[in-house]
């Protein structure tokens, strides 16, 4: 489904939308928007309509500003009769927080307990529905959330306007068991042997000017292992040898938390632990990438991680990655000429 056939709905007591919001779907092609003034009107409108629409519900929302990649959520949420925008939040004191489980099913919101939660998924009023399907969530006094039908796909939200006419590919990689060997708990930088044949994976990225990226789970530093110090310094020489190599990573995340094996203020929830997006979306508060068209390359389940549309590509390694639904290769190797044959296209 493109955004360009939907009907847009938008929910704004003013009875005219946002002149930034109207320019914006103008721009994408969008014609057929129409503006209700409460939620009664909008479903005297829907019982009578039959098709596919996106809400912008703006009631309480007047001044929320919507830079997403609205093509990319229409296109990811079009498999499903009733979806909404989530995004990623750092400010810790966000409640609720929205849980969703591997295939974007709405699991649970929860007010969890104070000091719980780092960062996490919170609702975007945005909503993408099969009218006949909504209807049966939606009344005068507003939108019903409690059913098990509700998908959440979590998108970024990026802090300023990006130009997504002009969003390009990207690489994502785990760090340990892709860049090094995986030791376990590598924090030292005389523990680090290169796997050697990402190099020329990274520079194929490098040549295009697609960014690449490091997403990494460091829940030692959680669990007192290691400092963020010590990560800091082990990435800071990593750099100077991926410089000497002509190669560049455009960032390096990593999450140090851990809900069951941390300790003191890393005992929280976050969604930037992998298999959770938070890293990646944080970065796609700045570049505009087209998700679609991006990797990430890991070797643990949990490296599939929940950006609708990227696609995983998992290395054979040290973990069980049987029964996962990415695709799975035996070496890096390999992983090379099949990204090689992708870009091509
Ligand atoms: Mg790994």
């Amino acid at each position: 489904m493109e955004l360009q056939d939907l009907k847009v709905c938008i929910l704004s007591s003013y009875g005219s939308a946002p002149s930034n919001l109207t320019n914006k779907l103008e721009s994408l092609g969008v014609r057929d928007t129409e503006v209700f003034i409460n939620y009664s009107e909008l479903v005297k409108f829907l019982s009578t309509y039959e098709g596919t629409c996106l809400l912008f519900d703006l009631l309480g929302n007047e001044n929320l500003r919507f830079n997403i990649d609205l093509d990319y959520f229409v296109s990811q949420a079009t498999p499903f009769r009733l979806a909404q925008a989530l995004r990623w939040d750092s400010n810790n004191e966000i409640r609720p927080i929205v849980e969703i489980d591997s295939d974007f099913r709405i699991i649970s919101e929860e007010v969890s307990p104070e000091n719980e939660v780092i960062d996490g998924l919170i609702r975007l009023p945005l909503y993408f529905f099969d009218s006949k399907e909504f209807l049966r969530h939606i009344s005068s006094e507003g939108i019903d959330f409690k059913d098990e039908n509700w998908i959440g796909l979590p998108l970024a939200f990026p802090r300023k306007e990006l130009s997504y006419s002009n969003k390009t590919p990207a690489l994502f990689l785990d760090r340990d068991g892709v860049i090094n060997i995986d030791k376990g708990y590598v924090y030292k930088y005389e523990e680090i042997i290169y796997i050697e044949e990402i190099f020329p994976i990274i520079k194929m990225f490098n040549d295009k000017k697609w960014p690449v990226f490091v997403l990494t789970n460091q829940s030692g530093i959680g669990q007192g292992k290691y400092q963020e110090a010590d990560v800091h310094k082990l990435h800071t020489k990593m750099i100077e040898d991926f410089t000497k190599k002509d190669i560049k990573i455009e960032e390096w995340q990593y999450s140090p938390y851990h809900f069951d094996k941390g300790i003191r203020e890393y005992k929280r929830l976050s969604f930037t632990r992998k298999p959770g997006s938070g890293m990646a979306l944080k970065i796609l508060e700045d570049y505009p990438i087209d998700i679609e068209r991006s990797f990430m390359i890991g070797d643990k389940k949990t490296d599939q991680i929940l950006l609708p549309g990227i696609t995983t590509l998992l290395i054979k390694g040290n973990y069980d990655i049987e029964g996962s639904n990415s695709l799975v290769f035996n070496s890096i190797g390999e992983i090379h000429n099949y990204l090689e044959e992708q870009i091509k296209n």
